[in-house]
């Protein structure tokens, strides 16, 4: 590699984990000169098979994440780029709207409408007939929405498959392997993008599981139609989410801190019964798949995205916003690996999640 970023095509790259953040980086990388191995026994069957997809930093801000909040933005910027590049039918859905219940949902959601424009960002605030107009499906229990027309989700496992294309059309190796030592690797640099496996191999990350259970629905003959919007709340001090996806739902996610993937009878119980007091119609659906997944998280809630050593490269870490975070991601490392500064609407953003922050931490 030159300081001026231009790869040595024989440059070789091992990326650790072919999860949309392994996969994203290999083709990019790949596409710029390097000779890409994945390392996976499982490619694209982590948790970025299970998630929502929701790109969502302002619906899912909380006052206190500004830096998340800011790493989110920057990201969601780059994924109509980043979209465009690989299969625009990827995104599912535009607009996302958060809706109380109660009074005490209420103030929440005041309250995070303040620290919004405290932060520079607007979000609408809607009244009970204002919500109604965005989303007439919801619950007429709903007190109050905020609504951000331009927050996206998109179908996951339409991007892994798509990633997974384009990362073979620019010749990416796959190996089916589970890597236990870096550097046993046969490669120059070695991106670790292994979720919530990466502290086994890099113990200075500090990322642990947390268990998400998620559940599939579509509709059926009579259904009425479901949200067009993707819908957030709080019930029983419980978050709920509906992403709408082809002619069905998503209804997510449960959050335990556990590292296993059975799906619990109260998991579904409750993802049900919240759902449906935000959607009364959600009974006539048909629920055709549960699953859960393992979101790799870190104390800060931030993700680990950048240099750990001259070979190695953290692009991890990043808890229950993964999708929404792998075009900025994908810009960090490709900065890192060729030596130069990132793009600058990303750049400081990015600093913020460099693995430097974490030394001495554990999980
Ligand atoms: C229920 C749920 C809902 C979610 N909803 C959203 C959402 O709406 N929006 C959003 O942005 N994010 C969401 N997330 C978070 C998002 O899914 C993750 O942050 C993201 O998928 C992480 O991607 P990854 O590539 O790092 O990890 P993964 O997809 O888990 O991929 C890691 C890969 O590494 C491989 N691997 C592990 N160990 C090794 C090893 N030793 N050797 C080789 N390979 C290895 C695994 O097989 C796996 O394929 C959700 C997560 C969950 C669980």
């Amino acid at each position: 590699m030159t300081s001026l970023g231009v790869v040595n095509s024989h440059a070789k790259l091992s990326v650790v984990g072919g999860g949309v953040i392994g996969l994203s980086v290999a083709w990019r990388a790949a596409r710029l000169g390097w000779q890409v191995t994945v390392h996976d026994p499982a490619p694209g069957r982590g948790a970025s098979w299970v998630a929502g997809g929701m790109l969502t930093p302002l619906s899912e801000g909380w006052p206190g994440e500004d830096r998340l909040l800011d790493l989110g933005l920057a990201s969601l910027k780059l994924w109509p780029a980043f979209a465009q590049m690989l299969d625009p039918s990827i995104v599912s859905a535009r607009g996302a709207l958060t809706v109380a219940l109660d009074a005490a949902d209420v103030a929440d959601l005041l309250r995070i409408a303040q620290w919004l424009q405290s932060r520079g960002q607007h979000i609408d605030v809607l009244d009970r007939a204002g919500v109604r107009t965005v989303e007439p499906v919801v619950s007429r229990a709903v007190r109050l929405g905020l609504y951000s027309p331009d927050e996206l989700s998109v179908d996951n496992r339409a991007l892994v498959a798509a990633l997974q294309s384009a990362a073979l059309a620019a010749g990416v190796e796959f190996r089916s392997e589970t890597v236990t030592d870096l550097d046993a690797l046969d490669a120059d640099q070695v991106v670790l993008a292994a979720g919530v496996n990466s502290h086994q191999l890099c113990p200075q990350l500090p990322v642990r599981a947390v268990k998400g259970e998620i559940l599939r629905l579509r509709s059926r003959a009579g259904s009425l139609p479901g949200p067009a919007t993707t819908i957030r709340a709080r019930v029983h001090g419980r978050p709920v989410y509906l992403v709408p996806r082809g002619d069905g739902l998503v209804v997510g996610a449960t959050q335990y801190e556990s590292a296993d993937t059975q799906v619990t009878v109260a998991g579904v119980r409750d993802l049900i019964s919240d759902a449906e007091a935000v959607f009364p119609a959600i009974g006539d659906f048909e629920l055709y798949e549960t699953s859960a997944g393992l979101r790799p998280m870190t104390p800060d809630n931030m993700p680990l995205i950048g240099r750990v050593d001259d070979r190695v490269i953290a692009a991890t870490g990043h808890g229950r916003g993964g999708i929404l975070l792998t075009p900025i991601t994908v810009e960090g490392v490709l900065a890192a690996l060729t030596d130069r500064e990132p793009e600058s609407s990303a750049a400081a953003a990015l600093q913020t999640a460099d693995p430097s922050r974490c030394a001495g931490v554990t999980t």
